[in-house]
């Protein structure tokens, strides 16, 4: 059995798949420990039921007993030792370009990234320590979203400041959401039987960002030092002139951290509509001609356009595919709409009864006309993540 671990400062997300010898992979049981410090909750899904278990998570050592003992007690698991690996989503790997087995290296990576993920990379080591603790015979395996971007050339991810600033102090693009964007890769090659494909990936969820994918490697993307980057996200703001932040600090006396924190929590879809970080509510605003969601949405999908052309123009070659993907690439009609709407230098087009047609994993939606294929593609990191840990434990 593979454990696949996702966690949150107040959150830990799990899957447990079990895997047979001939790859095949299914998935047994997904829960989450919530609120954890705050209250806490354990829910597990299992067999079609869902439990859920009001229980006092003080810390995130409390909660990975929980669900461990959950999920014995449930019979999910009989013996401990049944899970044999153990994946963990980490978001900033610095450098490292491939899922590691978590040694003494791997682990002072993580540490060291943390002041670039302060948020992500602190729980994830606590949780990855805690889990190493109560399952050390398995192999505990860590997947990066920053990995995949390794490929991505210098000119791509060397930022035009002081190159001091590179040299000592690691500023530079890394990139994120880089797990999801190797599955649609991988997705994509499986769909049209053929590698190396030239693809512009949009992840389109809470967090959002862009991927250049060219011959199958990340060549750009749109998130950069930190997942605040590029396009505007749901309450992020994505790219801004980097000055407002001290002109902001004066005008409301507050610190630069306090106003990071504001274009991470209280901008985008939110900041702009007033409504909602969800595009759903923001949409419902939307077609009811409201003109705070209205201008939301038309910025929100004017950006992903233009970083979509400015990226077309980067590969300067043959586009096999757009790809949207994630809550809102998966799910809205309206984005993909629009943002197909926005570029009309690329001749390219939807048709409207496929965007709005349900469908289980991928959907091809451009007319027979256009000029690029438009695809929509659910994506799934777990799946990733276990496969991954599954390669080490072929080892
Ligand atoms: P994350 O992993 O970053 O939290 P997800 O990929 O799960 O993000 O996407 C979450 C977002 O997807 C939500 O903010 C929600 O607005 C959007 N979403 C989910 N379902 C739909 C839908 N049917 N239509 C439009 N947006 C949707």
């Amino acid at each position: 059995m593979i454990l696949v671990v996702n966690s949150g400062s107040s959150s830990i997300k799990f899957s447990l798949y079990e895997y047979k010898n001939n790859n095949d992979i299914e998935k047994l049981a997904s829960g989450m420990a919530e609120q954890i410090k705050v209250n806490g909750k354990i829910i597990i899904t299992y067999q079609g039921n869902k439990h859920e278990i009001d229980i006092s998570l003080p810390d995130h050592k409390v909660a990975i007993e929980a669900i461990l003992s959950k999920l014995d007690e449930l019979k999910i698991i009989k013996d401990i030792k049944d899970i044999q690996g153990v994946g963990y989503r980490v978001v900033h790997g610095g450098t490292i370009s491939k899922s590691s087995i978590i040694d003494e290296k791997v682990h002072k990576q993580i540490q060291d990234s943390s002041k670039l993920a302060p948020l992500h990379n602190p729980p994830a080591l606590l949780v990855i320590d805690k889990f190493k603790e109560f399952l050390p015979h398995s192999k505990h395996v860590a997947c990066f979203d920053t990995a995949y971007h390794q490929t991505m050339p210098e000119r791509n991810y060397i930022y035009p400041v002081n190159i001091e600033w590179y040299k000592k102090y690691d500023v530079r693009k890394y990139g994120f959401h880089g797990t999801s964007f190797n599955y649609i890769n991988k997705k994509f090659e499986e769909i049209v039987g053929k590698e190396k494909n030239n693809l512009i990936v949009c992840h389109l969820g809470n967090g959002a960002s862009i991927c250049s994918i060219k011959e199958g490697k990340s060549f750009d993307t749109t998130m950069g030092l930190t997942p605040l980057a590029g396009i505007m996200m749901g309450s992020r703001s994505g790219d801004v002139d980097p000055s407002i932040i001290n002109y902001m600090c004066t005008s409301l006396n507050k610190s630069p951290n306090e106003i990071n924190e504001m274009l991470n929590n209280n901008s985008g879809l939110l900041g702009i509509s007033g409504v909602s970080s969800d595009i759903r509510y923001v949409i419902e605003g939307y077609n009811k001609n409201d003109k705070m969601c209205t201008l939301a949405i038309e910025i929100y999908t004017q950006k992903i356009a233009n970083f979509i052309i400015q990226m077309i123009n980067q590969q300067n070659q043959k586009i096999d595919a757009i790809i949207f993907t994630a809550g809102i690439g998966e799910n809205s009609q309206i984005v993909v709409e629009k943002v197909v709407g926005k570029l009309p230098l690329l001749n390219i087009s939807v048709d409207q009864e496929l965007n709005n047609k349900k469908y289980e994993d991928y959907i091809k939606i451009n007319t027979p006309t256009s000029k690029i294929d438009i695809y929509k593609i659910r994506t799934n990191e777990e799946i990733m993540i276990c496969k991954d840990v599954i390669t080490f434990l072929k080892k």
